[in-house]
């Protein structure tokens, strides 16, 4: 039987909705996913590695990589470039292995454009008004860019209606459940149990 395609899940959320611990709880619940390594522009912050949170390059280095056609997709965020590695992907896709994308909405958008069974997952926020209060809490932004990003924020929420799974970040445990759910319900559905179990159940099948 040849190797199962493995499945592409897309993880948005506003800047403050938790995205990053809940991706980061997902992956120590469910090892099997793998998350894509991004590549950007911005420049590391204190404790990231390169090569593991993401791979850092200078713009013309990444513009290079757009003219080369090596990106899935890429886009602008607060005005730097991040963009998954076309390659990468596919091959990890190919060997089976499930794959997840943090990325933005505008890059969420591109990879269903070319992947359409995609999973897109959005992580909400209670409120704006726990956004924001979570938003001040990390005191590392200025007035300025919370309100940047709380604008930010409620034009993305505008696009809910374009994802699969919503998930509201409330309280974390259920939220980081919610989101191992979503994985294990996709690899129960009919199409991918069969690819996994296809000859013990069509030996079941035929055993008269
Ligand atoms: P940060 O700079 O805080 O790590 O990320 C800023 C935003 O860029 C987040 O919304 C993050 O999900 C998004 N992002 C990270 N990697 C990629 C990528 O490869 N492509 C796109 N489109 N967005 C990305």
């Amino acid at each position: 039987m040849s190797q199962p395609q493995g499945t592409i899940y897309i993880v948005v959320a506003p800047s403050g909705a938790g995205k990053t611990s809940l991706v980061a709880a997902l992956l120590q619940a469910e090892p099997d996913v793998e998350l894509s390594v991004s590549y950007t522009t911005r420049a590391p912050r204190e404790g990231e590695v390169n090569g593991k949170s993401y791979h850092f390059v200078d713009r013309r280095q990444f513009e290079q990589m757009i003219a080369e056609g090596d990106f899935l997709e890429y886009a602008e965020v607060y005005g730097n470039y991040y963009g998954t590695s076309a390659r990468w992907l596919r091959e990890r896709l190919a060997a089976g292995r499930d794959i997840l994308l943090e990325i933005d909405w505008q890059g969420a958008r591109q990879v269903r454009e070319v992947f359409p069974d995609a999973i897109a997952v959005f992580i909400l926020p209670p409120s704006i008004a726990v956004l924001e209060s979570r938003l001040r809490g990390r005191a590392t932004d200025s007035e300025e860019v919370i309100a940047r990003r709380l604008s930010e924020a409620r034009s993305e929420i505008d696009l809910v209606a374009e994802y699969d799974y919503l998930i509201v970040n409330d309280d974390f445990a259920t939220a980081r459940q919610d989101l191992i759910s979503v994985i294990r319900c996709q690899r129960l559905t009919a199409s991918k149990q069969l690819q996994r179990h296809g000859s013990s159940i069509a030996a079941m099948q035929t055993a008269r």
